[in-house]
């Protein structure tokens, strides 16, 4: 037997909304699965999400949080906090997936790494003026339809 993490059948990095359902639905399929988060999600500025079935509207960082906990039910799935800074193919088709200088190695990789905004460099651009900007069209469109009304 040889040291280091041991093989996944799913490595997820990524442990946003995309990244904790196909978590989820690994896990169901008695998939183990790794999870990787460094935890800057593209939504952390916003008060609340819309769109989401059965909550709508909801905190979304509690939305993640109520995802984590009913992950945890889950025997076969685990997390792993920090940055990937590497992935790729080993000779023998598994991949590799580096955090922190540690290899981990899994069957199947699912990249879930969102989307990263690159925000304006303007004097008084804050994330109040994220939050309110057009970075989320259809949330634009109801406030100024609430604003007209
Ligand atoms: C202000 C604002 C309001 C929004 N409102 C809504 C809304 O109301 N409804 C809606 O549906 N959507 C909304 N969105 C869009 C929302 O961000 C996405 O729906 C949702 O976050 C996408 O989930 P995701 O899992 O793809 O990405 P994210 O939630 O961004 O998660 C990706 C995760 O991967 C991590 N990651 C990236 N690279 C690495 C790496 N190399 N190693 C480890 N981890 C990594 C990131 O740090 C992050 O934690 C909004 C966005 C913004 C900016």
């Amino acid at each position: 037997m040889t040291g280091g993490p041991p093989l996944a059948d799913v490595l997820v990095v990524g442990g946003g909304p995309a990244g904790l359902s196909a978590a989820t639905w690994a896990a169901r399929y008695r998939r183990s699965v790794l999870v990787v988060d460094r935890g800057q999600y593209r939504n952390r500025w916003a008060s609340k999400s819309h769109g989401y079935l059965g909550n709508d509207p909801g905190d979304p960082m509690e939305l993640l949080d109520r995802a984590r906990t009913d992950l945890g039910r889950y025997p076969e799935v685990s997390f792993c906090e920090g940055e990937a800074t590497g992935a790729r193919r080993a000779a023998d088709g598994r991949f590799v997936v580096t955090v922190d200088g540690e290899d981990y190695p899994g069957l199947r990789l699912i990249l879930a790494t969102g989307v990263v905004d690159e925000f304006p460099e303007i004097d008084g651009f804050s994330t109040t003026t994220a939050r309110a900007s057009s970075t989320a069209p259809p949330a634009t469109a109801m406030r100024r339809r609430a604003a007209r009304s």
